[in-house]
């Protein structure tokens, strides 16, 4: 293998040259101590930046095995190296200067959610492969082989040094996030021996700082579980630890408006994801299953079967084979519950604030006046208990407006100011006593049997610099948690809540690049074979699967199937 010297020999033959120059540094270098690799440089200083990796042995960096020898533990540690990398990277970042992105060093900056991440991977062994990127420096558009020296040779080996070596600092670090991973993953595991859906810990600090932060709320009030729903999970580290269990079935949250039940709900459906230290939602953990329910206006539905939900529609359309490029409030809700239960969905969410209102529910005046023959819905109320009853599907609803669902209810919860109190048994005196009429539920429950094959039309190889054949590229665009783009089609996701990630919507777009290229979506395949086709690549093979330039770089985070299934089932090809 070339040396640092090889590196630098180089480096002092393409000075003051073009910058396409810098395309000769390709490859890997023995630093000592570590393995640099340039494996993807940029066209010049304005593009997107360099691709480089390191690779550090086991040996060298001194991890314990404990520290990645389960999946949950793994993850947790490489995000812990992770965000050292990228402090580190972001000290030096920008120290040389010149044009365009000269001097950029950076590598992904995750939120609060721990998730598997392309810039990261520890293997088996225990070598750690850090990712990231580099804007390889330019006077102009002329190679600045100075700075770059100074880069490559001095900034990036100070942030291996300082992020990627267990000394004592490092190790405290990792311990207390594999610890927590622990925890975490033993109430995932509690979950379903107790039969919950979700646990959230006394203690929790469930608000954001603001609408738009992922920060949590300071003054917030606690997290305290009602005394009859409280369960203590003994933790590995933590030992016994409260909290509220959420079990199986038909929960409510009602309560008056502002006081904390969307903001319950929201902590439940991020707590199918891990968060760090801090956050508050350490141990907000939920079936990892579980998917937020909505109404999407507007979004495109293709072939589902929305029967169990909507029957004759005004123009004669077949609901058994439902397809629109602009679905209505209902309908896009309706196909949301079939594709979720297609998806593997345990568990439903659902807040009433982003909910259709003649989906959910129709009073008896209604029913009365548009009698049932010329109304097309089946409300979700009256299918609930079927779904959980016969499918298995717990479902956790917000309710404050309509008292249709406290009949269906299992247990109901009241959120008053901010405080969670289980009103279920005076409920069921208040629905005894007022002689309350029960919903009633609806015939013929069955769920879609058929098959349905995905096809998506429009993804086409565009040729780059006119040329064609193996050189054309699929293209791909990222628009943060907004849309992505391939070759031509979209998905809208804003409305894709448990997409939490930016990375986890480049993740997708490439999944769907991957899944084109590999002829998966030619309509012969179910969405779930493709999904577990994209995540068995990933397994077998390691990011480097998903990856465009076939070397993995930095910039994705691992998307749950649910959410690829999301973007499969919105998949809007271009006109
Ligand atoms: P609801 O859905 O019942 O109308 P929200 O959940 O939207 O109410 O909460 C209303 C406001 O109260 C939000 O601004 C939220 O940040 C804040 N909030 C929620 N929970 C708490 C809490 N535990 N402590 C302090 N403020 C909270
Ligand atoms: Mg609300």
């Amino acid at each position: 293998m070339k040396t640092d010297r090889d590196l630098a020999r180089q480096l002092a033959s393409i000075e003051r040259r073009g910058y396409p120059a810098y395309k000769s540094l390709r490859g890997s270098y023995d630093m000592g101590g570590f393995t640099l690799s340039i494996d993807h440089v940029q066209g010049d200083p304005f593009a997107a930046p360099s691709q480089l990796s390191v690779v550090v042995p086991a040996r060298t960096a001194g991890f314990s095995r404990s520290l990645f020898d389960a999946p949950h533990r793994k993850v947790a540690l490489e995000d812990v190296l992770i965000r050292r990398f990228a402090q580190a990277a972001s000290r030096v970042s920008f120290k040389v200067g010149g044009s365009g992105k000269s001097g950029l060093l950076a590598t992904s900056r995750p939120g609060p959610e721990v998730l598997a991440r392309s810039a990261c991977e520890v293997s088996r062994d225990g070598s750690i492969t850090l990712r990231f990127e580099v804007g390889l420096p330019a006077h102009g558009r002329t190679v600045d082989a100075r700075a770059c020296e100074r880069m490559l040779l001095d900034l990036v080996p100070r942030c291996v040094d300082e992020a990627l070596m267990c000394d004592d600092r490092a190790l405290a670090v990792a311990q207390r996030a594999v610890d927590l991973a622990d925890d975490q993953q033993a109430v995932r595991d509690e979950l379903g021996r107790l039969g919950l859906v979700a646990f959230v810990a006394d203690g929790s600090v469930l608000p954001r700082a603001t609408g738009v932060s992922a920060k949590p709320l300071k003054g917030a009030r606690p997290f305290a579980s009602p005394a009859s729903m409280r369960v203590t999970i003994d933790l590995p580290h933590r030992g016994p630890t409260s909290g509220m269990g959420i079990a199986r079935g038909i929960t409510l949250i009602v309560g008056g408006g502002y006081h904390g039940k969307s903001t319950l709900l929201r902590a439940l459906q991020d707590g199918v994801y891990n968060h760090v230290a801090g956050d508050g939602r350490e141990l907000v953990i939920t079936d990892a299953t579980a998917v937020k329910l909505r109404a999407e206006d507007g979004r495109p539905v293709h072939d589902a079967d929305i029967s169990l939900f909507i029957g004759d529609l005004p123009d004669g359309r077949d609901t058994h084979r439902f397809s629109t490029e602009d679905a209505s409030g209902s309908t896009s809700q309706a196909a949301g519950v079939i594709e979720a239960l297609e998806a593997g969905a345990h568990a439903l969410l659902v807040d009433e604030d982003t909910s259709a209102t003649n989906f959910m529910v129709r009073d008896a005046l209604m029913e009365a006046v548009v009698s049932g023959e010329y109304e097309p819905i089946t409300p979700f109320v009256e299918r609930v208990r079927d779904l959980w009853e016969q499918a298995g599907v717990s479902c956790v609803i917000v309710a404050g407006s309509s008292g249709a669902f406290f009949s269906v209810a299992d247990a109901v919860i009241q959120m008053d100011r901010y405080e969670a109190h289980d009103i279920t048994e005076r409920v069921r005196r208040v629905c005894a006593d007022l002689q309350a009429p029960q919903t009633p539920r609806a015939a013929g429950f069955a769920l879609p049997q058929r098959e349905r094959r995905v096809r998506i039309f429009g993804i086409k190889p565009q040729a780059r610099g006119g040329r064609r054949g193996s050189d054309a590229r699929i293209k791909v665009r990222v628009r943060g948690l907004d849309e992505f783009s391939v070759g031509g089609g979209s998905v809208d996701v804003r409305l894709v809540e448990q997409l939490v990630d930016e990375e986890q919507t480049s993740a997708l777009a490439q999944c769907v690049r991957c899944a084109a290229a590999h002829g998966l979506l030619d309509g012969a395949h179910t969405a779930g074979d493709i999904v577990a086709a994209l995540y068995a690549m990933i397994d077998e093979r390691g990011w480097s699967a998903w990856s465009e330039h076939g070397d993995a770089s930095c910039g994705l985070a691992l998307p749950r199937p649910q959410e690829l299934f999301a973007a499969l089932n919105r998949w809007r090809a271009a006109d």
